[in-house]
């Protein structure tokens, strides 16, 4: 089969033709199977082709596709907005549904902004993000992000976000240093951020409960975001939490900010809300700031066509309702723990393994050239595609990532299986990682 006319990832090659999935595997069209061991970007959260959510959104297609928000509301829209309210942190009222992750962070600028303008304080325009950090790849969210070399060339284009430092206790805690010093060592950088860039000026931070794609899940040290909350609410600033790729149950609660004992104003989620059967995102946003906008203008001045899209959310309904229903969250601690004493144990005295991390089912590891002295290895050897290459290679998906941090590369590989997938692989699995596959794979990522 020839795809000389999608335009893919790589403009080098074309990756294998995906035609089937089933519960943890996904079918390429040589009957090949490929255990999802990283939810392809921790996307499928219920596996591949869940009969519940197919079902679902078959229901939703006989009754009614698509209406647009104008003009309509849908049940499914309201019932999916009642779920994800009534499970979210305290004073969260309402969800703004989008189509994907990058769409909830830019949703999530601007109503930050109106709100602001709302509430007659126009002068607040400066977000704060972290250098460690993915927001998504439109032109504000990759903005907000510190990824060097996602954002290189694009610089140009890019509003201003002040970026300060990432907490990566594996490599910027120092020796003596207590979670506690290094906690508020970042607080204190966070508040001279705010304070040189003028007060009354800022209007949000941002950043992810559990970074995911720049470095591959990992947590911040305890007391961590109570300090940054605390910060923000000196400087009324908001605090929006990215869990895009964290939230809805990966990490063992719905929204991973929960275990941080803190409450943003604003947070962002996709992957996991509709698991990837269909591309929907929403931000969450406390009442005072809806409210806000419907004493005020009465208006968000912002949408999408797509916004609320009947199936995407008969999807997103489906699939909460199953990770509520089978006890998911529970799950996920108990098979997180696991997961963690496996890969403990299989790969903790690898020499070139340097850090084991995550929580629940979102484990990083990062892969060093030194384990004493933590170096990272040569960048041009692209050792995370090669990762992925070889695995992809043996059937198994895992999410590599190679980034640029405050000047230093690293690469990280990302495993986020389902919370609970049903069904068993019913194809066959080919372990000899064949010469004609490899060679698909080869400029990969
Ligand atoms: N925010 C975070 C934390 C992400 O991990 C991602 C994607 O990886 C995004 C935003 C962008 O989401 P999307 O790719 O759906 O636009």
């Amino acid at each position: 089969m020839s795809h000389t006319h999608v335009l893919h990832r790589s403009l080098r090659q074309t990756p294998p033709v995906a035609v089937r999935g089933q519960g943890v595997w996904v079918y390429d069209s040589t009957g090949r199977a490929y255990l999802d061991g990283s939810g392809g970007a921790a996307v499928s959260c219920l596996g591949h082709n869940h009969p519940d959510i197919q079902a679902a959104m078959h229901a939703q297609i006989d009754a009614l596709s698509y209406a647009h928000t104008s003009f309509f509301t849908t049940e499914v829209a309201e019932r999916l907005a009642d779920r994800l309210v009534a499970d979210a942190p305290a004073g969260i009222s309402h969800a703004y549904f989008v189509s994907g992750g990058s769409e909830a962070v830019e949703a999530a600028l601007k109503m930050a902004r109106q709100y602001f303008v709302e509430i007659g304080q126009p002068e607040r325009r400066h977000i704060v993000a972290r250098r460690q950090s993915y927001h998504g790849n439109t032109l504000g969210a990759l903005a907000v992000g510190g990824n060097a070399w996602r954002r290189a060339q694009f610089a140009p284009l890019l509003i201003e976000v002040e970026h300060v430092s990432p907490c990566y206790a594996y490599r910027d805690q120092r020796d003596g240093e207590s979670a506690e010093q290094y906690g508020e060592r970042l607080a204190q950088e966070l508040e001279q951020t705010f304070e040189r860039l003028g007060p009354g000026t800022v209007m949000a931070f941002v950043a992810e409960p559990v970074v995911g794609a720049t470095a591959g899940a990992v947590t911040a040290v305890p007391g961590y975001f109570r300090r940054m909350r605390e910060v923000c609410d000196r400087h009324g600033v908001l605090l929006i939490a990215d869990e895009v790729m964290c939230g809805m149950g990966r990490t063992g609660t719905l929204y991973a900010i929960e275990q941080e004992g803190v409450t943003p104003d604003l947070i962002t989620i996709a992957k996991g809300l509709g698991g990837g059967y269909q591309p929907i995102g929403a931000v969450m946003a406390q009442r005072r700031i809806v409210e806000a906008m419907q004493q005020g203008s009465g208006f968000f001045q912002h949408g999408h066509t797509y916004l609320g899209h009947a199936v995407a959310c008969a999807a997103s309904l489906a699939v909460q309702d199953v990770i509520r229903r089978d006890g998911l969250l529970a799950r996920v601690r108990e098979q997180g723990a696991g997961l963690r004493e496996r890969l403990e144990r299989a790969l903790g005295g690898h020499p070139q393994v340097g850090d084991i991390r995550g929580r629940g089912l979102f484990m990083g590891i990062e892969l060093v050239q030194d384990r004493a002295t933590r170096q990272t290895f040569d960048p041009a050897l692209s050792l995370h595609a090669r990762v992925k290459r070889e695995a992809m290679a043996r059937g198994l998906m895992v999410y590599p990532m190679g980034g640029t941090i405050d000047g230093r590369q690293g690469d990280h590989v990302l495993l986020a299986p389902p919370l609970h997938h049903h069904g068993r692989r019913t194809g066959p699995i080919d372990r000899t990682p064949g010469r004609r596959h490899r060679r698909r794979h080869r400029a990969d990522a």
